[in-house]
């Protein structure tokens, strides 16, 4: 992987996957990065708290009967990132998004916060141009700017609608239960919000065919009884049986990148939220498939 820069190639290693990249691998990256956080930071530990937690897990899951072991996964360390504005960040994680996809490889991205998935996205979409994204999220990131900062994460979909276009389409959002006035009046008036059911989304994908679809999770989507660790939880959110539901409809759509973000380790003295986040990964690299 030539052109990209990995600070940290001593970071512990993802459950089942290998630093090696092979074509037509999943390539997993970290990016700490927590630069725009609102409330209270760390989700910059998130990465490497995910690959410490998934080595308590099996790597077998019974829910999908699938293996991690059956499927190729590359863990390429964490993005050398320059701490400061977002924007460099975004333009660095767009660039190794497109390499992996161009080298035949899925992305899947962990943060580090919300405000890295637009990069993410618009790195995806030089390779699919007709890419469409689900995100799960208790908040709905649609905010024009935050305290002057366009690239906050509390405007990481509206960062992303910049680039997928205005079509209703493109973008699903799936768990939302927080936002302003003015964000509610427009997931209102689209067929954008998607409430957090398996026979709703389903509903809404069935005719996306064939289409390549991009999985964003923050993990606030979870209720912060099963993720308090994250920095701005949001009471009312998803539990487990929910999730999986969710993802196994999304397991019928073509899954070609996803991230999970927004895990802050240390705000969970218990640890249990790390664990609940490499179990959403693996679940999610299982449904991505090989
Ligand atoms: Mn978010
Ligand atoms: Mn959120």
């Amino acid at each position: 992987m030539s052109r990209l820069s990995f600070a940290d190639e001593c970071a512990p290693l993802l459950l089942g996957a290998v630093r090696a990249f092979e074509p037509g691998n999943t390539v997993i990256f970290g990016v700490g990065y927590d630069g725009t956080t609102s409330y209270r930071p760390g989700t910059r530990f998130g990465p490497d708290a995910i690959r410490r937690a998934s080595d308590g897990l099996e790597t077998y899951s019974p829910t999908q009967d699938a293996d991690l072991e059956d499927l190729q996964i590359t863990d390429a360390g964490n993005l050398a990132i320059t701490f400061g504005s977002p924007e460099p960040v975004a333009a660095q994680v767009a660039d190794t998004v497109e390499e992996i996809l161009e080298k035949g490889g899925r992305p899947m991205m962990l943060g580090g916060e919300h405000s890295l998935t637009p990069g993410a996205v618009r790195g995806a979409l030089r390779h699919h141009p007709d890419l469409v994204v689900v995100q799960l999220d208790a908040h709905a990131d649609l905010r024009p700017d935050y305290l002057g900062e366009r690239f906050s994460h509390a405007c990481a979909m509206r960062r992303c609608l910049d680039v997928l276009g205005p079509g209703e389409d493109r973008l699903f959002q799936v768990g939302i239960r927080s936002g302003t006035r003015e964000e509610w009046q427009e997931l209102r008036g689209t067929e954008r919000w998607v409430e957090p059911s398996a026979d709703a989304l389903r509903a809404r994908l069935e005719h996306l065919g064939d289409l390549p679809v991009y999985l964003s999770v923050d993990l606030d989507v979870f209720d912060p009884a099963y993720m308090p660790g994250t920095g701005t939880p949001e009471p009312g959110g998803i539990d487990w049986a929910c999730f999986e539901s969710l993802l196994d409809v999304l397991a019928e759509r073509r899954l070609v990148a996803s991230d999970v973000v927004e895990l802050a380790p240390e705000l969970d003295p218990t640890g249990v939220s790390s664990v609940l986040a490499a179990k959403v990964v693996r679940e999610i690299l299982l449904a991505m498939g090989q």
